[in-house]
């Protein structure tokens, strides 16, 4: 699997200068390195730039979704982002302000900003869904996941200017086989090289690296890693796709679905998501001061069975849409006149150089285009045409006055599908075209079937994925269950243990839950089991995970906290379900928890041992009259 290569890196950093933060996110980003650092120290530091408070309690309030109160406080907006967001965030919203503008010709800087605002708030929707990243760091990740092509255009503004023109008009090679070729890192080595270099860890790096093919990535199908490299792949696609203006966007549509389908989302969920992503962009980019624009419903580009779908077949009747090449206007107005006789759409290009650009826009099914031109003939356009994806599918047909058999046999290797001799007779012409409307016809059936294959394997997948989340999910709660918690809190413990990071469990159990059962019956108990849920998420920060681990008992586990805090936590949520008033139309029951506490210590094996301590606590408050928080490793408390 590639990843970030270090030495490459060093050589690169010493040919130029690399993009990098400054002014106060400089020194936000110095104090975050700290260990020791307090929040009332970063609030401190980060109310010196006024334009920084507002961006960050913006970024909290985006993720801060579920019914809690709106942040308005620096110090809210901290604690909800933690401090690795923070750091990002300050990183980044410096980069853009510090690069908004450069040296190299051909890179449009305000288009890429936009590109990387759409990119890190799709990116922060989609893992608010897939779990892939914390979402409060997902914002500053989408927006740095590109920044290796302002990196490449910093430090080498002409090459790079020269290889962007390259690839814009290149005979098929992409960007990507060009940096390769020309330089020393491809955009995408050299984002993850930045963002490993300013900190990031690597689970976020390697997703970056892989961003554009994930499935060259090696990962894990499943894994958080492979979540990740897609959920990019599927932000940068609708960043695309905000950036793309009609009717170009519309075929986009597919890609839209087959990558969603890699996350289980289908058009019922992708649809809205990807209007609330434009809205928000737009929001953001006027707060950042970047271009945006206003989009219609992504529901509206959806093929509805009415409207012919993007590759429609051309019936038998329907005209073909045509491009005429030729030098001569004379020509060219009359193989015009006689092809919209035949019901065509036409267009016209004088030479080989325009037709080949006029063809990658236009898609034409056909082109009739003369041999001898000057810039570009119609046989060096034909072979450039041939190595682009799309050039391939076109049906070529050259007008030519050579009769001699070499010169036909080279056009044919070209790749030149037919030919008709000069001075054209309208009628040969029109019956080359009906054997090339056969062609293109069977063409498009084919393209239709594999369409249909790609659509087919694409709803697989999401229904596999839904079987997949429905195995890992428990149907009352909607809360993740035991298999899906175990896994997820060995990923915790270990993250804890890397990073000597405090780690706290709480094992919760209903008290006297049989009683409810027998005295107002099952459905009551199901209401109880709900409601409970519902009061203890509202006690829970974003990075702690609640799990039902089976009957009445719940776990949650909560990376970096304390015994004192993971005490506190107990509290809140037993007073939380106390408090609530549950009831289920026929009764209405109050319910009460007990909950065991355990802390991570040095001594312990692995996550079964922090496990068994919670329980430990748990078997405590039972013992200490229920409705209460304990644990083994302190004195109980009421
Ligand atoms: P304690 O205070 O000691 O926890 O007493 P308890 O009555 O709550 O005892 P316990 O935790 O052992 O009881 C769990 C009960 O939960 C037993 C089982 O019938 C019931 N139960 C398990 N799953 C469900 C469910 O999905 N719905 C309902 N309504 N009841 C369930
Ligand atoms: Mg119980």
């Amino acid at each position: 699997m590639g990843s970030v290569d270090i030495a490459k890196f060093e050589q690169l950093k010493t040919t130029g200068d690399l993009p990098s933060p400054k002014g106060a996110a400089l020194a936000i980003i110095r104090l975050l390195q700290r260990e020791d650092v307090s929040l009332v120290e970063v609030a401190r530091t980060v109310k010196t730039d006024p334009a920084f408070v507002g961006r960050l309690i913006r970024a909290a309030n985006g993720i801060n979704v579920g019914g809690r109160r709106a942040i308005v406080s620096i110090h809210d907006a901290l604690v909800v982002l933690g401090i690795p967001a923070t750091r990002s965030l300050a990183l980044s919203f410096s980069l853009l302000s510090g690069y908004r503008s450069g040296n190299c010709r051909n890179f449009d800087y305000k288009r890429f900003w936009s590109h990387s605002l759409a990119c890190a708030v799709a990116l922060q929707w989609l893992t608010l869904r897939t779990r892939a990243a914390p979402p409060e760091e997902a914002f500053a990740v989408g927006l740095l996941a590109n920044i290796g092509r302002l990196g490449l255009a910093t430090m080498f503004p002409n090459e790079y200017s020269r290889l962007l023109e390259q690839a814009k008009t290149g005979a098929g090679i992409d960007l990507l086989e060009l940096e390769q070729q020309a330089l020393v890192m491809t955009h995408n080595e050299l984002s993850a090289a930045l963002m490993h270099d300013w900190g990031l860890p690597r689970s976020f790096t390697e997703p970056v690296f892989h961003c554009e093919r994930p499935d060259l990535g090696n990962f894990v199908e499943g894994s958080r890693q492979f979540a990740l490299a897609w959920s990019l792949a599927l932000a940068n696609h609708i960043a695309d796709m905000c950036l793309t203006e009609e009717p170009r966007r519309r075929a986009l549509m597919p890609d839209l679905m087959l990558l969603g389908s890699r996350l289980s989302m289908d058009a019922e969920t992708l649809y809205p998501m990807c209007d609330k992503v434009a809205a928000e962009w737009r929001t953001w980019a006027a707060e950042l001061e970047v271009e945006s624009c206003a989009l219609p419903p992504f529901g509206d580009l959806s093929l509805a069975p009415n409207s012919p779908p993007v590759g429609a077949v051309a019936g038998a009747e329907q005209g073909l849409r045509i491009l005429v090449v030729d030098d001569e206007a004379s020509v060219r107005a009359l193989l015009v006149s006689l092809l919209r006789g035949e019901g065509h759409e036409v267009f016209e290009a004088s030479n080989g150089r325009q037709a080949f650009e006029i063809a990658l826009d236009l898609r034409p099914h056909i082109m009739v285009a003369d041999w001898m031109m000057p810039e570009m003939d119609g046989i060096e356009m034909t072979r450039a045409l041939r190595q682009t994806k799309m050039g391939r599918g076109i049906y070529i047909l050259i007008v030519t006055s050579f009769e001699d058999d070499e010169r036909l046999i080279e056009a044919f290797e070209a790749g030149v599908d037919d030919f008709v001799g000069k001075p054209i007779k309208p009628r040969v012409l029109s019956a080359r075209l009906r054997g090339a409307r056969r062609v293109v016809q069977l063409q498009q059936e084919v393209e239709r079937d594999r369409e249909e294959i790609r659509r087919f394997a694409a709803e697989l997948s999401v229904s596999n994925r839904r079987l997949q989340t429905a195995a890992l999910t428990d149907p009352l709660t909607g809360l993740p269950n035991r298999r899906y918690a175990v896994d997820r809190f060995q990923q915790d413990w270990a993250a804890a243990v890397r990073k000597s990071r405090s780690l706290a469990c709480l094992v919760i159990d209903i008290d006297d839950f049989k009683t409810i059962n027998d005295t107002h019956g099952h459905d009551v108990g199901d209401a109880v089991l709900q409601q409970t849920v519902a009061a203890l998420k509202k006690g829970l920060r974003t990075q702690d995970t609640l799990a039902r681990m089976g009957g009445d008992e719940f776990m949650v586990i909560c990376p970096d906290t304390t015994m004192e805090a993971a005490l506190t936590c107990g509290e809140r949520l037993r007073h939380l379900v106390e408090s609530a008033s549950i009831s289920s139309g026929v009764a209405t029951v109050r319910g009460r928890i007990s909950v065991g506490v355990a802390v991570r210590e040095s001594g312990m094996a692995d996550i079964d041992a922090l496990i068994k301590c919670a329980d430990q606590g748990l078997y405590l408050a039972k013992q200490g009259g229920r409705n209460c928080v304990a644990s083994p490793q302190t004195p109980p408390s009421k």
